[in-house]
């Protein structure tokens, strides 16, 4: 057994001396099976919610009344789930009521692909009703039951099927793409930041080049936040490693850049993203789009500054745009980096032009700015005073 679930017996040994059952469950022992590297473990319980809480010092209650409680040991965490059916889905998206069960086999078949219901015990042993090693081996993605039904529960299930494809390389079963072209415009219902989750894990698997198709023949892409239509765009998606990017800002540039958004913040308000990615993605884009037509110069190093510069050159890796010099490396040699580093500040220019203040100051900042980045005046008070006033540079 791999180092994380040794680890984690220490909760499931707990449970099991207080009566109750435990296993684990999901997408760890997916993983585990395919020798992936092992993300997060999950673990069902025949344990209510109030008892685990009550058997553990450190938990957290994210979410008692659906029947999971997170529980801390030893710097690690652990999603404790209480075997569960769910019941009465509203709008086809997360149940409106969840009903507990006593029974593993119960708490297996709600759950997703047959490839996700699987559970281990403390001891190794493979529980697998649904078939789930046959569909892993064979890599396939099937539901546990029908497809119709079970998207027509819960609408994400589709948007998932399509990014675990993607992440795991594995194919859709022909039964599941059908169900998905029948059942695409129930992801009307779903939240927009779920989608956005499994877009952003969709285009990061090493699959995604497969993923992008499906999405356009099932149409699942004209229920996507402003990907309606853009079949044409949306197609060239799948010709780039977007694997290679490094953090969701340099995903939604790409994105923006690919789809040619006229209203590119409307576009990224569209998918709620956090507004510190919407501002950087906004301002990558910009820059991408001068560094491809006219190439890089001193004055847009200095505008961009270093993150964003390091976000565009690993765009530019990407879209296949060979970079002779690299661009951080030129942005490193800038004799200023920032607005901060200028040895000279307003009032020093309100007094060597003794006029009132005005618009005329940030002009003659940056005419200084540029002076400098130009390497026609030193950054040094002085030689700065003596460069403006010789030149009548205002
Ligand atoms: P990842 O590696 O992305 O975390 P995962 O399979 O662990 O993949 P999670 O979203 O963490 O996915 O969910 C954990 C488990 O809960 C799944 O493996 C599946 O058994 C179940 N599950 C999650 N979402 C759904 C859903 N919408 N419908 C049914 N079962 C679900
Ligand atoms: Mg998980």
């Amino acid at each position: 057994m791999d180092e994380p679930f040794v680890k984690a017996k220490a909760i499931l040994n707990i449970l099991h001396k207080n009566g109750y059952q435990a296993y684990f469950v999901g997408g760890s022992v997916r993983d585990f099976l395919l020798q992936r590297p092992i993300g997060d473990i999950d673990i069902a319980t025949s344990a209510r919610p109030k008892q685990i809480i009550d058997l553990f010092p450190k938990t957290i209650d994210v979410g008692a009344v659906h029947g999971t409680v997170i529980v801390l040991h030893k710097d690690d965490q652990y999603e404790v789930t209480t075997f569960r059916t769910e019941e009465g889905y509203d709008d086809y998206r997360r149940p409106s009521h969840v009903e507990f069960v006593t029974s593993l086999h119960e708490d297996l078949k709600r759950r997703d692909f047959t490839m996700n219901a699987i559970a281990m015990t403390i001891d190794g042993d493979i529980i697998d009703p649904f078939g789930g090693r046959k569909a892993i081996k064979e890599k396939w993605i099937q539901t546990v039951g029908d497809p119709n039904e079970r998207f027509f529960e819960d609408a994400l299930r589709m948007m998932r099927a399509v990014r675990f494809s993607s992440q795991l390389s594995f194919l859709l079963c022909k039964e599941t793409v059908s169900a998905i072209k029948d059942n695409a415009s129930l992801l009307k219902k779903i939240s927009v930041e779920r989608i956005t989750i499994e877009f952003e894990k969709l285009l990061s698997g090493p699959g995604c080049q497969d993923a992008i198709p499906i999405l356009v023949n099932t149409n699942l892409y004209q229920y996507i936040p402003g990907l309606a239509d853009e079949t044409h765009h949306l197609g060239r998606f799948s010709l780039y490693k977007w694997s290679q990017l490094q953090g969701r800002a340099e995903y939604w540039t790409l994105i923006c850049y690919l789809l040619n958004k006229h209203d590119i913040k409307a576009f990224l308000r569209q998918w709620k993203l956090p507004n510190k990615i919407i501002e950087q993605a906004l301002k990558n884009v910009a820059c991408l789009k001068k560094v491809l037509q006219s190439g890089w110069n001193q004055r847009l190093l200095y505008d961009c500054g270093a993150e964003c510069i390091q976000q565009i050159e690993r765009i530019l890796n990407v879209l296949g745009v060979s970079q002779e010099v690299s661009p951080y490396q030129e942005f490193c040699k800038l004799p200023i980096k920032q607005r901060s580093d200028l040895l000279i500040t307003g009032a020093d220019l309100l007094l060597w032009y003794n006029q009132k203040p005005g618009k005329w100051i940030a002009d003659l900042y940056q005419t200084v700015e540029n002076g400098i980045l130009e390497n026609k005046v030193e950054n040094n008070k002085e030689k700065i005073k003596e460069w403006l006033l010789s030149c009548n540079q205002k």
